[in-house]
């Protein structure tokens, strides 16, 4: 996981468990897209729980689960796939960049937002808290459902997406025009378990621009924006207030290193607390995921009657 992802999404999936019925999964089937080494993938699924749980998500307040455990996800994601259209599959913008960057495309990875309307449906949700690159397939989403309540009777909730204002966009520290994503050994990401001295040199490293005035201008000046916008959002202020306690790169380049170090020191430690008791992570995962069927397993059925599928089994 990186600083997006934490900014942009974990932290406020830990604020909303305390206002929310929360539910969180890790989702190895999406991770299928690309077909990963079996070793890595069974490895990252549960390490991504595990930094879950480092940032904070309690599994007493929240339903956390791994998404193939719960088999319901793939069996609606089939009638999501009969729900949305190609043509609107093929207008997202993921897919678009994703699918440009692999020489071979799965079938997957185009439907991934099909499976993706499985696993937010099935829970009746209500609300989304994703980063604003989620926003056009939450929107779908949102479309899927609707068609699908129109065609067979009111069976989803249409869930909204909740955007952070601050974060919302982590960039590239090296290509400030390009979200930050996974490449985590890459010179432009911040690895949430890095060590504090790499944290330290991307930053100093980072790109900005040669006018060293510092404005918050991601347009014109998206490298210094992205600076003021992490500090930010790692200190809990907005990003030209921000701006004003500065006139040098250098100082603030030296700032958002400090303040991203305090925010990801916690949660390295965590990290390798909980990283030795991988018995304790599997039992907290297998209680998660019978919460989350017997919920998915309502919304499921009540999707198979509306659509005219027979009973599995005799009722
Ligand atoms: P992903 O790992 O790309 O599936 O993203 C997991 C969550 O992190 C999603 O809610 C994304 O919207 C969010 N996210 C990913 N990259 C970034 C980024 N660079 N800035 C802000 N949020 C992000």
């Amino acid at each position: 996981m990186h600083l997006g992802n934490l900014l942009g999404a974990l932290r406020n999936w830990v604020a909303y468990q305390h206002e929310h019925d929360a539910v969180y999964c890790v989702v190895d089937l999406h991770a299928l897209t690309t077909a990963p080494d079996p070793a890595e993938l069974r490895d990252n699924t549960l390490a991504a729980a595990t930094m879950l749980l480092s940032v904070g998500i309690d599994p007493g307040r929240s339903t956390l689960f791994v998404q193939s455990a719960v088999s319901e996800h793939a069996e609606l994601a089939w009638m999501m796939e009969c729900t949305v259209g190609f043509g609107e599959l093929r207008r997202m913008t993921q897919f678009k960049d994703k699918s440009d960057r692999t020489d071979f495309v799965s079938a997957g990875l185009f439907t991934y937002p099909a499976l993706q309307a499985s696993d937010i449906l099935l829970y009746d949700t209500d609300l989304v808290p994703v980063g604003d690159d989620q926003r056009q397939h939450i929107e779908l989403c949102r479309d899927i459902a609707e068609r699908f309540n129109h065609r067979y009777g009111e069976t989803f909730v249409v869930p909204a997406h909740v955007i952070p204002t601050a974060g919302a966009r982590v960039m590239d520290l090296q290509n400030p025009t390009d979200k930050m994503s996974k490449s985590l050994e890459s010179a432009g990401t911040i690895a949430v378990l890095e060590d504090p001295n790499t944290v330290t040199r991307k930053f100093k490293r980072a790109v900005t621009d040669s006018d060293n005035e510092v404005s918050y201008d991601p347009e014109a000046k998206p490298g210094v924006s992205n600076l003021l916008g992490i500090l930010a959002s790692a200190t809990g202020r907005t990003p030209e207030s921000v701006a004003e306690d500065y006139n040098q790169y250098g100082p603030l380049k030296a700032d958002t290193a400090d303040a991203v170090n305090e925010l990801l020191e916690p949660i390295r430690e965590r990290f390798r607390e909980l990283s030795a008791d991988p018995g304790e992570i599997a039992r907290l995962l297998h209680v998660g995921a019978d919460k989350a069927r017997t919920v998915a397993a309502t919304t499921l059925q009540r999707a198979r009657n509306n659509v005219g599928l027979i009973p599995r089994s005799p009722t």
